[in-house]
């Protein structure tokens, strides 16, 4: 049997009056969600485990079966990878978003979804200007870029920027957490601040006010790591090949680690205009060779933080209609089967904007297996499910253990 796991990222919610009580996994209109469920095993999984920021890395890393105190080294180094900067011992690496600072306000954490090409303009800028022999900044995707510190201290308390919108920066700067850390704390709250100098008049962000568009006008990084210690999952489940398919780089990072390979689709944005049909079509296109795909949507994400009850209902039901729907009707015609998992990797609740913690429900459908009760798919239907709340690797051995 062949494996699909398709993660909706942020597609968990809590109930919300707006939509007459219910979450948006049970407003939504989901046919193919619904009918795999009934086909299928259901239950709850703790993608966040005890100790950790319920970040998408973290998550996604559980969702996949690692032991995330062995191995979490935080995001810079996953965004790396996808990269294709491979770290050296004694290098720390570091997301840095570009994020919109005014009059001393953290207004967002993505500067309004900058283009990957306006932000590679402003990131090489920082390189020419801030960059030496210890610093380098690299452009990623979007907001979210990688800056290297040799000889870095990762011993930092750091906030992701997405935690505190319209909240006053300065309180959130870096941190030392031991003393040998302060030297490191000092030097990148000084290129945060540097960073607001060179780019409040930069040309790219006259351009983007002038057009009433957010200005990327200052730098700000957080979850610092060295070079992680994970095993590939061929290594740990045994399979041949696996692929990822994702739009964000520290998924595509935790790919890279994992021995997956990483899969590009034209117009794959990470945001609900998200190329949904040539991301579901290169995730077939690649379990006719492959073992195992990582489909990772990240739009319903997108919209929670952006509070858009709406707008995450849409993703939800693009997600059962624009990939699920055509993985299932096409793999079904298939000689070999193929065993779909759908879940999402935490919640990211529109009345917070933010990630939590609450474990996240989950489908497994395997042609041929014995259903559970459960025939809808949202966060309360599968408290009815064959499994409690798994943990740890639990979820993963019982989608690829047949
Ligand atoms: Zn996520």
């Amino acid at each position: 049997m062949k494996h699909i796991i398709i993660l909706g990222d942020g597609m968990a919610d809590e109930p919300i009056e707006a939509l007459g009580g219910k979450t948006p996994m049970r407003y939504a209109k989901t046919p193919y969600m619904d009918k795999l469920a009934k086909q299928g095993v259901t239950g709850q999984m703790k993608t966040v485990a005890d100790g950790f920021h319920p970040g998408s890395e973290v998550a996604n890393m559980a969702v996949l079966g690692y032991d995330l105190p062995a191995v979490y080294e935080g995001r810079g180094v996953l965004e790396a990878a996808s990269i294709g900067v491979a770290l050296q011992p004694g290098e720390m690496a570091m997301r840095c978003n570009l994020i919109r600072v005014e009059d001393e306000i953290l207004m967002n954490h993505s500067s309004g979804h900058i283009s990957t090409e306006e932000a590679d303009v402003l990131i090489q800028c920082l390189n020419e200007r801030l960059g030496s022999d210890r610093v380098k900044f690299y452009t990623g995707i979007s907001y979210r870029h990688l800056l290297v510190i040799k000889g870095g201290d990762k011993r930092l308390d750091c906030t992701p920027p997405h935690d505190v919108p319209l909240h006053p920066f300065r309180p959130f700067m870096i941190k030392p957490e031991v003393p040998e850390a302060r030297e490191t704390a000092g030097l990148l709250n000084e290129l945060i601040l540097q960073s607001q100098e060179i780019l409040k008049d930069h040309p790219v962000n006259l351009k983007r006010m002038a057009a009433g568009k957010d200005p990327a006008n200052s730098i700000w990084p957080w979850s610092p790591g060295y070079r992680p210690a994970m095993r590939t999952m061929r290594e740990m489940y045994g399979f041949g090949k696996g692929s990822v398919i994702s739009a964000v780089d520290l998924i595509r990072g935790i790919g890279v680690y994992a021995g997956l390979e990483v899969l590009h689709v034209e117009g794959a944005t990470g945001l609900y205009d998200t190329n949904y049909e040539g991301k579901a079509h290169a995730a077939l296109e690649a379990l006719k060779t492959n073992d195992f795909v990582y489909l990772h949507i990240e739009a319903s994400d997108e919209a929670g933080h952006e509070g858009d009850v709406d707008l995450k209902v849409k993703t939800i039901e693009y997600l059962d209609n624009r990939a699920v729907r055509i993985i299932y009707e096409e793999t079904r015609k298939w000689d070999e089967p193929v065993a779909i998992a759908i879940l999402p990797d935490h919640p990211t609740p529109c009345a917070i904007r933010t990630h939590t913690s609450t474990p996240v429900p989950f489908l497994i459908y395997k042609p041929g297996e014995q259903p559970d009760s459960v025939t809808t798919f949202d966060e309360f239907s599968v408290l009815n499910g064959k499994y409690g709340i798994l943990e740890k690797d639990q979820f993963i051995n019982a989608f690829l253990n047949d």
